[in-house]
């Protein structure tokens, strides 16, 4: 499989079109960037970690959870074959413990451990700041159906319950939230697309609760590169 031409580029990865009309190549970048593009700075090798976590992941729970996902095949250190879909404009976010923008909006502690976990929705507009919406705006909106936003919350959850558990006991991490995005293939099924990596994930160390996520870049805290290192060698012992 072959890059044909460059479809897009965005902050942290290129979309490359293919020979065939239903696959695209994305070419994972060490850029990094927060506050909706007004840091931008690079981590070194995330491309590679953030390619090769986001395919193992999808691949098992395609396999193990029956969620459908956009991952075909990995091409090498930083592209990945995927299907082709038109992306539900929705950054769907799940929360296991409150932190960032959710102790913000109800002031609490980070790390408070919340009854159940949280569903939410953001509108996916960086020229709108990505703004919280609900099912009602969504419907409204024609971002999708109800029909589709009843899939889209019965994946999520299960990739929270997967990703959450595997962290906890393969890596001794705790998921404390991630945002996903979904996408329809041209025959309109719902697959799970573009990333799960620690850009789109908090992950704290279980014992000691430090970040080993982007919260290091975010925050100018240092450490990102080792961090996302530190993910790596726990989940694939390298
Ligand atoms: P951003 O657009 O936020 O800067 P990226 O740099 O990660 O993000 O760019 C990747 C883009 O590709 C995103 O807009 C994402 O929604 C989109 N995408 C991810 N997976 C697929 C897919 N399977 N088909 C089409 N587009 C996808
Ligand atoms: N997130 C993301 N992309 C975004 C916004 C958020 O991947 O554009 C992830 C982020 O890594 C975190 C979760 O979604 O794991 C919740 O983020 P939050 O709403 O707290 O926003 P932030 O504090 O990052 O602004």
């Amino acid at each position: 499989m072959k890059k044909v031409s460059q479809l897009y580029e965005g902050k942290a990865k290129k979309v490359w079109t293919t020979e065939d009309p239903e696959l695209l190549i994305v070419d994972y970048k060490d850029d990094a960037t927060a506050g909706n593009g007004a840091k931008k700075g690079t981590i070194h090798d995330k491309g590679i970690i953030n390619n090769r976590m986001s395919n193992f992941m999808m691949k098992k729970l395609e396999e193990e959870y029956g969620v459908p996902t956009h991952f075909v095949e990995e091409l090498s250190d930083r592209e990945t074959v995927v299907k082709k879909c038109s992306i539900v404009p929705l950054e769907v976010i799940v929360r296991n413990l409150a932190a960032g923008s959710f102790s913000k909006r109800y002031g609490v502690e980070e790390g408070k451990t919340l009854a159940c976990p949280i569903i939410e929705f953001c509108y996916k507009d960086d020229a709108l700041g990505d703004p919280f919406c609900n099912q009602y705006d969504i419907v409204a909106m024609e971002w999708a159906t109800k029909e589709e936003i009843d899939t889209i919350t019965d994946y999520t959850f299960k990739v929270n319950e997967f990703l959450k558990n595997y962290m906890l006991e393969k890596c001794n991490i705790i998921l404390v939230d991630f945002k996903v995005e979904f996408g329809r293939l041209s025959d309109g099924t719902i697959v799970l697309a573009d990333e799960i990596s620690p850009d789109t994930c908090r992950f704290w160390d279980a014992d000691t609760r430090e970040k080993l996520d982007k919260d290091r870049f975010r925050r100018d805290m240092g450490g990102e590169e080792d961090a996302y290192k530190e993910v790596m060698r726990r989940l694939m012992g390298e």
